[in-house]
């Protein structure tokens, strides 16, 4: 059976969030879009009731969480360890606590162990059972509405992971702050809704909120703002949040009507060290301070290797890329070592030609300068001849005129003798009347003359070369 659907605060117009809530825009607030009543979440049947002893059975089986008994073990030192040195801050033993929805008892005992007058309180009474077993702690049975506790004797009401679970959480807190005295406290851990979030932006970030959306239990969920709204109008106006031991979905507050009273750990260490029953919770908050310190340690040395690992990274890809620019460069400088080679190799070839072409000029040179001598002998020899051809000539000359001047002579000698010749041929022509023979006769006195004429050239020409020869022989003895 399902009721009239309203945020704790009154607001009843409430906006879509998803399929199992909707969203209080006036005070940021998630609400479950199926309230259960009331009277739907008491365990009448503690075998079959959603809050039955099956409850946690149910949590290990749907989502995998450690058994209640496991729980009862590893719980101790960590959740309520972390709660009781919280709840330290603000009350310091004895005092009296109660705690609602006290599960397997282990923070009642821890509380009872410190000095704390605790009592838990659950409406199952197969876990309740459990608890005093397992913890030998007072544990009430049923809804705290139900219970005899005279009004204004507490000092603590603990809520650890309860409040979401309340379908009318008004109603039980307000009964909850009766019983408190008024300077005593609430003590909540419950999940945290960051105001103003999507669903969508939860889930592109992978918010571990999203694990706190089972809208069948986790009727409502707050807000920062929205608790403190919902304490200040229960007249709790002081509200101090704490760090949760589970801060990526939870949050841990504490509120008071009076303004706190806090203490320090050493005056909470004083405390418990003087009463012996407390010895052993001081030794376990000794031991988790430590773990913490470490922890912290721990965290800051994985934060300083894994910035030193990409410090590494960075280097190594600086000295990689440094590598590849040494082995760009050695390779240009290879390059220029086998061309620098070659041009030695060239140099040294042409100096070798060069060499060459040395020797040659100097062969060249020497062979020039034989033949220079050699031209200039042959040109020295040349003008010997040259004078001696002109001498030659002018001597020729002299002969060729001596010849013309004897030849002339001759000539007119031979037309003096011809003359006579033809006189004397024409008498004996006349003498003789035929032509013929006269003709014959001319003509052989003709050949005699030619004969004539070119012995006394001959003669003369032989004449002069013994001349010229005897004199050249006379010079070279
Ligand atoms: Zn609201």
């Amino acid at each position: 059976m399902t009721r009239t659907l309203s945020c704790w605060c009154g607001n009843t117009s409430l906006g879509s969030f998803s399929i199992g809530y909707l969203r209080c825009g006036a005070c940021e607030t998630l609400v479950a879009a199926q309230m259960p009543a009331v009277q739907d979440v008491l365990v009448q049947d503690d075998e079959r009731d959603f809050y039955g002893k099956h409850y946690f059975d149910r949590l290990s089986k749907e989502f995998g969480q450690p058994s209640l008994q496991e729980r009862s073990r590893s719980d101790m030192a960590e959740r309520c360890l972390h709660w009781l040195s919280g709840l330290l801050k603000y009350k310091l033993p004895p005092a009296r606590v109660l705690e609602l929805g006290s599960a397997h008892g282990g923070f009642v005992a821890m509380m009872r162990w410190t000095g704390f007058d605790a009592t838990g309180l659950d409406v199952s009474p197969g876990l309740c059972d459990l608890a005093r077993q397992t913890f030998n702690v007072p544990i009430l049975t049923g809804p705290v509405e139900s219970q005899t506790i005279p009004p204004q004797t507490l000092d603590v009401v603990a809520l650890m992971d309860v409040l979401e679970h309340l379908p009318d959480p008004v109603g039980t807190m307000r009964h909850c702050a009766s019983l408190l005295k008024p300077d005593g406290i609430f003590y909540i851990q419950t999940p945290i809704y960051i105001e103003g979030k999507t669903l969508e932006e939860m889930e592109s970030e992978n918010d571990a909120f999203l694990q706190q959306l089972k809208a069948d239990q986790h009727l409502f969920l707050f807000s920062r703002s929205s608790v403190a709204l919902f304490f200040e109008r229960l007249g709790f106006k002081h509200v101090n949040f704490e760090p949760a031991i589970f801060s990526f979905y939870d949050m841990a507050l504490v509120a008071g009507r009076q303004p706190f009273v806090t203490f320090t750990e050493q005056e909470a260490g004083a405390r418990l060290e003087s009463q012996v029953s407390s010895r052993l919770t001081l030794a376990l908050l000794d031991l988790s301070h430590r773990f913490q310190k470490l922890n912290a340690h721990s965290e800051a040395v994985s934060r300083e290797s894994e910035e030193r690992e990409r410090g590494l990274h960075e280097l190594t890809a600086v000295i990689k890329a440094r590598d590849a620019r040494i082995g760009e460069v050695e390779r240009v400088a290879e390059e220029r070592l086998a061309s620098l080679e070659a041009l030695n190799a060239m140099t040294e070839e042409i100096r070798r030609e060069a060499e060459k072409r040395e020797r040659g000029l100097h062969e060249l040179t020497a062979i020039i300068g034989v033949r220079d001598a050699r031209i200039a002998e042959v040109e020295r020899m040349a003008e010997e001849r040259l004078a001696s051809l002109k001498a030659m000539h002018v001597h020729a000359e002299e002969i060729r005129r001596e010849s013309e001047k004897q030849l002339q002579e001759k000539e007119i000698h031979t037309a003096l003798h011809v003359d006579a010749l033809r006189e004397s041929g024409e008498k004996e022509r006349a003498t003789h009347t035929s032509l013929g023979e006269s003709l014959v006769r001319e003509d052989e006195l003709r050949k005699e003359i030619l004969k004539f004429k070119c012995e006394t050239i001959l003669d003369f020409i032989k004449r002069k070369i013994r001349t010229r020869k005897s004199r050249t022989d006379a010079t070279g003895s």
